[in-house]
């Protein structure tokens, strides 16, 4: 069991990126040169790298009021057929230029809620994507699933196209604090979405947790615990929950509620990790937890676990394009994101151009510091001499000054260095955004207001 220090969490409890990018999505720009951004998309299609394929499927039929992500709120069935014309028309746009034998290795629906669409809608979508990609024998194919939305035939329809992947949306399943949320899902949803995704064959499922909601207490999101352990979900996520209701101000609505204070989430937080350590999922970092034999853990033993949009991943070295409303792709050396809003996401549809808003183009000091930052968030550990050989310069001395920076870390116990390297301890794992921090050239220019808490 993993024990958690609350006296170095609360020091080091401060705003920080979670590093699904390098540099984090903040510094995208609407300046960038969007010319050379899209001469390297199309330089790139000539890769032969697999592919990894996100879709934004946004629409929700309510909000939940911790909601963070880009969605969209209707009841409003008939928006999904049209939404999924510009998926067509925005794969087309980009596999134009596209290498056919590039292979996908990774897919995956986000949202929004992706089971908004019906089963007709989305065999409809399925089909769209095989006709124009090739996909892996081993791909590695997750949806999120909302529980209160699902019917077996959605499960059925999302397995024929090749999901195999489920992470599932419980947070809490208190019903004090689901009022609060606005997200009623009693637990027997939940446990028969589960039994529906086993019984069609979905090889693993991820239940997604949030702690720092109203009304939660130790005691009460231990019984969650309890509930959802019995499931025997492969992984976990658990995140704390962001407020930052200057980018999402229907959060404000629970500043009414009873939010818990810092030492109550804290408290939380311990006991989570104290939980799900001993009952044999292994911590990952970054607020995710898989089983012993779970791929995530494998590869994280193996140091081949990746870190992307999606959070980790065992498919390294893919080129991530994602398709939809506010979707983020990155290959190469380039980030770009996608238009926010659905009308301008389909008005640069209809005028035959990538629905292009924000991009970034990494610099080769930016590529040196995000493959450090995700070396040292999936390995939990930096070996200089192979770090050098990776990235072709003197590992130590171009980083002398972040390495000096580090011996507080040290003294805290959240690293240790030697001679010839970095390992970040237990504890360490906790503060992982920490840690990754030191190597970030921006952070110091950053705004505190514009990320949550680390923890
Ligand atoms: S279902 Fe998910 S995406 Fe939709 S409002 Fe709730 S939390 Fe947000």
């Amino acid at each position: 069991m993993l024990h958690v220090d609350l006296d170095l969490v609360r020091k080091y409890n401060v705003p920080g990126p979670r590093y699904t990018s390098y540099p984090p999505a903040t510094l995208f720009s609407e300046n960038v040169n969007f010319g050379s951004l899209r001469e390297k998309i199309r330089e790139n299609a000539a890769s032969d790298r697999d592919l990894s394929l996100y879709f934004h499927l946004p629409f929700c039929q309510t909000l939940c009021w911790y909601c963070g992500c880009n969605t969209v709120i209707t009841t409003d069935q008939s928006v999904s057929d049209k939404y999924i014309d510009y998926l067509a028309k925005e794969m087309s746009l980009l596999q134009r230029d596209l290498n056919p034998n590039r292979k996908v290795a990774q897919l995956h629906f986000g949202g929004g809620t992706p089971t908004f669409l019906n089963a007709k809608e989305l065999r409809r979508v399925g089909a769209l994507i095989h006709e124009r990609f090739n996909f892996a024998d081993d791909i590695e194919a997750g949806v999120e699933i909302d529980p209160r939305r699902l019917t077996n035939d959605q499960v059925v329809a999302l397995r024929e196209i090749g999901f195999n992947r489920a992470s599932i949306g419980v947070q809490d399943n208190n019903p004090i604090v689901q009022k609060a949320v606005h997200r009623i899902q009693p637990f027997a949803q939940t446990k028969m979405a589960i039994d529906w995704l086993r019984n069609a064959g979905f090889s693993s499922i991820n239940i997604d947790l949030i702690y720092g909601l109203p009304h939660q207490t130790p005691e009460s999101f231990e019984k969650t615990l309890d509930e959802v352990l019995c499931l025997k979900p492969n992984r976990f996520a658990v995140f704390s929950y962001a407020h930052v209701p200057w980018i999402k101000p229907a959060q404000r609505i629970l500043e009414d509620r009873i939010l818990p204070t810092p030492e109550t989430k804290l408290a939380i937080l311990k006991l989570t990790i104290e939980r799900l350590t001993s009952e044999g999922y292994v911590y990952i970092g970054m607020d995710h937890f898989a089983r012993e034999d779970d791929e995530l853990a494998i590869a994280q033993r193996e140091k081949t676990l990746q870190r992307n949009f999606q959070g980790y991943s065992t498919r390294g070295n893919t080129d991530i394009f994602a398709f939809g409303m506010s979707s983020i792709s990155q290959v190469d050396d380039i980030y770009w994101q996608n238009q926010k809003e659905l009308s301008g996401y389909y008005d640069a549809i209809d005028a035959g151009e990538l629905p292009l808003v924000k991009g970034y183009i990494l610099t080769p000091e930016d590529k040196l510091r995000r493959t450090t930052i995700m070396r040292l968030m999936c390995d939990l550990s930096l070996d200089f001499s192979a770090m050098s050989k990776m990235l072709g310069i003197d590992f130590k001395e171009h980083f002398c000054a972040e390495l000096e920076s580090m011996d507080e870390l040290e003294a805290d116990g959240l690293i240790v260095k030697t001679a010839e390297g970095l390992i970040v301890t237990d504890l360490g794992r906790l503060l992982i955004r920490n840690i990754a921090m030191r190597f970030d050239a921006y952070m110091p220019k950053q705004t505190e207001r514009r990320f949550s808490k680390t923890i």
